[in-house]
């Protein structure tokens, strides 16, 4: 085929990358290891997809080709791009080969939710019970604080670490490959002493989760990774994807590269893309090696390819980020130039207190509308979740609608975990952890009751016909009854999927109406749950999905009409990786921000903050703001008190940095009194966030 339509508007590195191989004789195309390492805004991800269309358009099959990306969000926004692109180069209006492509497409998605897929396609050759669970980190910890009462490490006389941080050190502990006693020492050397203790206690934890056939996140690279260290297996698998293309491949760790190691030793149709300066998930183990060293595991090399052309920012946004990048000690020099030349110029804004931050960008906000810059083309951006709080209040005061990303999670509300408990053990009758919860819903059914139940079932070969001969407290008998019935109905084999999130609805109606006082307010999350199982195939791959890459609030919902309309963008850092916007409002560049409190210690993890600060400042596309509250509000002191401290612009804000911003303040209207303001919204917080919800 020589259709060649799809490369015209790319650049010659881009197109390089993009053609990087040769096509086979009949169809098909050949290539071997290539990575793209390029700053902020060069058209990475874009020139992926293209890629994609490239191999698609030379006769790959699109099931064959292997996409790990970094959010679900990503892969479905690189699914929709490959087609796009492959149907306007084929010129085609219905049918064809782009049709099939997002079907096709199918393997992508995150490096844990395709490690889910093939653990089970594979689960008999690993001596796993393909119908495993996979539990959420909340469920992981919880599991964890019950093992160490169990082992009595709780109660030792010297603080042991909390379920957490044994978490923590637990995942980073796989995560690196390393020893515990060198994860310990190097990065939780407060730890060190419990070495033996925790060793016992992960000991029992792996013991439990395979008791209760669960897997945790990092359970599900590590299985993955085992399976690729056998070579026939890891052959086996590999075989399977003729391309396998990596996004963000600076944020991937040790297991994630082996793994890719695993699939393709050869490194044959293997393409990474990554930018080291925008490394930001050390504290998760990854290794930014990763993507410095790709070159040299391959004999011959894997070609690299740079692209210097940035095509997000005007220059004036990327002057601040390369002023704030150049002053990173230890770094790979990538001076961003943009393609679309001069804009305005980006400010920093100093306002008094948080009250007045949110009162600035609610203004700008509206201003940058009147200018028709919808509200979806504007995101404001912050360290932590909680750094919203304020603003979140100001916005549902205005009534500017507003989606959050890498807030609160929707699957941590109790009445969701209480519906995928149940669905979970549906799925799993070994999942015990969703069993407890389950039958606790239920009058009279407290955690010794629930206990004898479970320990019924497992004597009876964990089989939900075992229900019809337990005897459950009194209070319980009638919901029992129905209970035996729906998970007896849930467990059909033949049962489809869709309307089993209704019939267990049914079943949770009175409970939850029970439990819950102001179970109206929360009705509304059971029907968005509802509405979002029916876009997945089976009930596994809707909870592990959910699980794996759980939906904010009520961003990920698509198909809710508010969702035409439209809303501000409130967004983690973390979370607004890969994306654009005309407009971005950075949060409280502040130090105990910018950098974050926790991570002053070590100059390695100051240099992870300017990457994260970096991160932000290139997800601007025409305007930029950085507001400095001189007030500011530090997480970890009570919230009683005076607990704000004077915490001074960031020390990211250099004299070379400042060069390149306007300085501006804003004085809102509530300066007078302001304390008692904040005082005020903040101990509502649990209060407003359920107004925010009903205002949709
Ligand atoms: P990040 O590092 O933030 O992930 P990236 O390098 O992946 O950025 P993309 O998101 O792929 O960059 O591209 C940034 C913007 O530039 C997108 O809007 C994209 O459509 C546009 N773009 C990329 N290449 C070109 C091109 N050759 N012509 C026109 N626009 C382009
Ligand atoms: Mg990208």
């Amino acid at each position: 085929m020589s259709n060649t339509s799809h490369l015209e508007k790319l650049n010659g590195p881009q197109r390089k990358a993009v053609t990087f191989g040769e096509p086979l004789p009949e169809k098909g195309f050949k290539s071997g290891p290539l990575l793209i390492v390029a700053g902020a805004g060069t058209g990475k991800t874009d020139t992926l997809a293209h890629r994609v269309a490239h191999l698609v358009i030379h006769g790959v099959d699109p099931a064959r080709i292997l996409m790990l990306t970094f959010t679900r969000r990503a892969a479905t926004e690189m699914r929709r791009r490959a087609h796009d692109i492959t149907k306007k180069a084929l010129n085609e209006t219905l049918g064809g080969v782009s049709q099939t492509i997002l079907q096709r497409l199918s393997w992508a998605g995150t490096f844990h939710s395709i490690g889910n897929r093939l653990l089970r396609h594979y689960s008999r050759h690993l001596k796993l019970d393909p119908q495993f669970s996979v539990m959420d980190r909340s469920d992981a910890a919880d599991l964890m604080d019950g093992l160490r009462q169990e082992l009595g490490l709780a109660a030792k006389e010297q603080r042991f670490p909390r379920k957490e941080t044994c978490l923590q050190i637990y995942s980073y502990r796989v995560n690196t490959q390393r020893p515990l006693k060198e994860t310990l020492e190097q990065q939780y050397p407060w730890c060190a002493q419990w070495e033996a203790d925790l060793t016992r206690l992960y000991r029992a934890y792996v013991e439990q989760k395979q008791r209760y056939n669960v897997l945790d996140y990092d359970d599900l690279l590590l299985y993955w990774h085992v399976m690729m260290s056998d070579p026939r297996l890891a052959q086996h698998v590999g075989s399977n994807f003729d391309h396998v293309l990596v996004d963000e491949y600076q944020d991937t760790n040790k297991l994630q590269a082996e793994i890719l190691h695993g699939l393709k030793p050869d490194g044959s149709g293997l393409t990474v893309v990554g930018d080291d300066a925008q490394a930001i998930y050390s504290f998760r183990a990854a290794a930014v090696e990763n993507i410095l060293g790709f070159p040299d595991r391959f004999t011959p090399r894997a070609e690299v390819v740079t692209l210097a052309q940035n095509y997000r920012s005007t220059q004036e946004v990327l002057d601040v980020s390369n002023a704030v990048m150049a002053e990173a000690p230890r770094q790979y020099r990538k001076h961003l130039l943009s393609i679309r030349g001069k804009g305005a110029r980006a400010r920093i804004v100093t306002v008094d207190e948080l009250q007045t931050q949110a009162e600035y960008v609610c203004t700008e906000i509206l201003r940058r509308r009147e200018a028709n810059v919808p509200l979806k083309r504007q995101a404001v951006l912050f360290r932590t979740s909680s750094h919203s709080d304020i603003l979140e209040v100001e916005l549902a005061k205005r009534k500017i609608p507003f989606v959050k990303f890498g807030g609160l999670k929707f699957l941590e509300a109790g009445h969701i975990k209480d519906l995928m408990s149940l669905l979970r053990w549906a799925d799993n009758p070994r999942n015990t952890l969703a069993a407890f919860r389950t039958l606790q819903l239920m009058p009279g059914m407290g955690p010794v009751n629930a206990r004898k139940a479970i320990e019924h079932l497992e004597s009876n070969g964990h089989a939900f016909a075992a229900l019809k001969t337990f005897a459950p407290p009194q209070p319980a008998s009638g919901a029992w009854d129905k209970l035996t019935e729906l998970m007896l109905a849930l467990a059909d084999p033949q049962r489809q999927w869709l309307g089993q999130l209704h019939l267990a609805r049914d079943w949770y109606k009175p409970h939850f109406e029970r439990i819950y006082e102001h179970f109206h307010t929360r009705i509304g999350d059971l029907d968005q749950l509802e509405l979002l199982s029916g876009q997945y195939p089976s009930r596994e791959r809707f909870l592990t999905e959910l699980t794996l890459d759980p939906p904010n609030a009520t961003s990920d919902l698509a198909g809710q009409p508010v969702l035409d309309e439209d809303y501000l963008i409130l967004t983690t850092i973390h979370s607004a990786k890969g994306m654009e916007w005309d407009t971005v409002y950075l949060l409280n560049v502040v130090d105990g921000s910018f950098p974050s409190e926790f991570s002053t210690g070590k100059p390695e993890l100051i240099e992870e903050e300017r990457r994260l600060l970096y991160v932000a400042l290139t997800r601007a596309q025409n305007d930029l703001a950085l507001v400095v509250p001189l007030k500011f509000h530090l997480t970890n002191q009570s919230r009683q008190g005076d607990a704000h401290v004077y915490g001074g612009r960031s020390r990211f804000m250099t004299e070379k940095v400042l060069k390149h911003l306007e300085a501006t303040s804003f004085h809102g209207s509530s300066s007078a009194g302001g304390d008692n303001l904040r005082a005020d919204s903040e101990s509502s917080t649990l209060d407003v966030s359920a107004r925010l919800k009903e205002m949709w």
